[in-house]
């Protein structure tokens, strides 16, 4: 009956579109079959009231008005019949009404039912796109700062200055992490921590290579607090979470980056957070990154000790302390503040090539050399100048005060006792000349050969001793040059 009534009435709610979820078309179903009910208990009481009403004219108000029964009692049987057919017309052709109505009903519900899944599946995969959206910005943020570091990297000078940017970025490019950078000495057996970021490093501050299973396996390697096997150069045993990422270049490892969560946490939320198999890749990309730039700079680094240093003594070369005294010399000369050069000399060198070999040459030259890196100021510049001569650049010296450093070296050398393969080379000289600004006002070649001037008086003085150039000997002294080989 409800569905029947259902063709005859309007539909009463708003569109079941609007909700989600198959409770929604249930729910709107059953108000549209309330609404039918209404209409229902509504047409039979307006029926019952027309037919009593009919009924009550019928039996006192027409007799009054004089309208005989015959006619009335025929219009009054039409109604009671029109009223008694009214079953007959429903069961005959409102029932058919009612069955198509209640299939477009159960089609619609369908219909509805599937709308919703359908928009439901659309929500979920917009949040998807959105989400993987999400995550690619937010790795093309991450490859961006990678690829920042790596040409900050490339344009560093030294080792020192890398890791200090290096520590720098990776606080932007990991965060939530803190962690520490070491690098391999130059003996390769030890590990030694170049920077540290992001909170308290579990991790000792120097360690053996053999001590990190991420250097032994040559892959990155998680300690946490689970069963498996923990680094144990970790201070902190009980740490929750913790990753080595070994640096290598050309299959060479150079060290090894570790990292950690930065706050407390379990085992099981640092590995959901921070140890997906996804961000371990990311995490050796850093490395790689940090490799290659690292390598490249202590290549650089060693190519640039080999272009400056004398390999025997590990001195500045002639090149370099040139460089160095012009540049010392112009700023003595700006900022009106002396400067000193001492050339040095170690006498009768010839007789030790010449009794011991050149391999005991050697050796008295690398004993001199520590003598005098030894006998000055961190600030002084030591070189060797070629041969058994050496140079000493002083900053910021007086003539006098670059006397009295000749003089300590000197009485050094005097005292060294050599012994070459188990036999004494002999009591060892040295001569020196020293040379100083404002006292020889010149450029820094004049001041060279002032104190190249100083050390030849000094071998003409008898050897051992050190000889102070002064602006008044200094045309005695070009005329009275010594042979080179004294
Ligand atoms: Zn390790």
């Amino acid at each position: 009956m409800r569905e029947a009534i259902q063709t005859l009435v309007p539909v009463e709610n708003g569109d079941p579109g609007e909700d989600a979820g198959a409770e929604d078309c249930s729910f709107m179903l059953a108000q549209r079959l309330s609404a039918n009910s209404r209409e229902i208990v509504r047409l039979f009481a307006i029926l019952t009231l027309s037919l009593s009403a009919a009924h009550l004219g019928v039996m006192f108000v027409l007799p009054h008005l004089g309208v005989g029964h015959g006619s009335v009692g025929h219009v009054v049987g039409g109604l009671m019949l029109a009223a008694a057919m009214f079953p007959i017309l429903y069961f005959a052709v409102v029932r058919r009404l009612a069955a198509k109505n209640k299939a477009l009903i159960q089609r619609e519900h369908q219909l509805c039912l599937s709308r919703n899944q359908l928009e439901s599946r659309v929500a979920q995969r917009t949040a998807e796109l959105k989400h993987s959206m999400e995550r690619l910005q937010a790795h093309q943020s991450e490859i961006n700062v990678l690829g920042e570091m790596t040409r900050l990297l490339q344009a560093s000078h030294s080792l020192a200055e890398a890791a200090a940017i290096a520590r720098l970025e990776l606080l932007r490019l990991l965060p939530g992490l803190a962690g520490s950078l070491y690098l391999l000495n130059a003996s390769r057996n030890l590990l030694e921590r170049q920077v540290a970021w992001g909170g308290e490093i579990a991790d000792k501050e120097l360690f053996a290579p053999a001590d990190c299973w991420g250097l032994r396996r040559g892959k990155a390697h998680v300690s946490d607090s689970g069963p498996g096997i923990v680094c144990p150069h970790l201070a902190e045993r009980d740490v929750s979470w913790h990753v080595c990422i070994p640096l290598a270049a050309d299959s060479d490892a150079i060290g090894v980056l570790c990292l950690q969560a930065a706050e407390d946490m379990s085992a099981e939320s640092a590995e959901r957070r921070y140890g997906t198999p996804e961000r371990l890749q990311f995490y050796e990309t850093v490395a790689e990154a940090l490799s290659m730039a690292l390598s490249n700079i202590k290549l650089c680094e060693k190519l640039q000790h080999q272009a400056l240093r004398d390999p025997l003594t590990g001195l500045y070369n002639r090149r370099y302390m040139l460089d160095a005294l012009e540049r010392e010399l112009a700023l003595a000369k700006r900022n009106d503040h002396p400067v000193s050069v001492i050339m040095l000399d170690i006498d009768r060198f010839k007789t030790f090539n010449d009794t011991f070999g050149h391999d005991a040459g050697d050796t008295v030259i690398a004993a001199a050399a520590d003598v005098m890196t030894n006998a000055v100021r961190q600030s002084d510049f030591v070189c060797r100048y070629g041969g058994e001569e050496f140079m000493v650049v002083l900053p910021q010296a007086s003539p006098a005060a670059a006397a009295g450093i000749a003089e300590r070296i000197r009485r050094g050398i005097e005292n060294l006792a050599i012994i070459h393969q188990g036999q004494s080379v002999g009591r060892v000289a040295i001569s020196a000349g020293v040379a100083g600004y404002p006292d020889i006002d010149s450029d820094h070649e004049g001041l060279v050969e002032a104190a190249d001037q100083a050390l030849y008086r000094s071998k003409r003085n008898g050897r051992n001793c050190v000889t102070l150039a002064g602006t008044t000997q200094r045309a005695e002294e070009e005329v009275e040059r010594l042979p080179a080989s004294a």
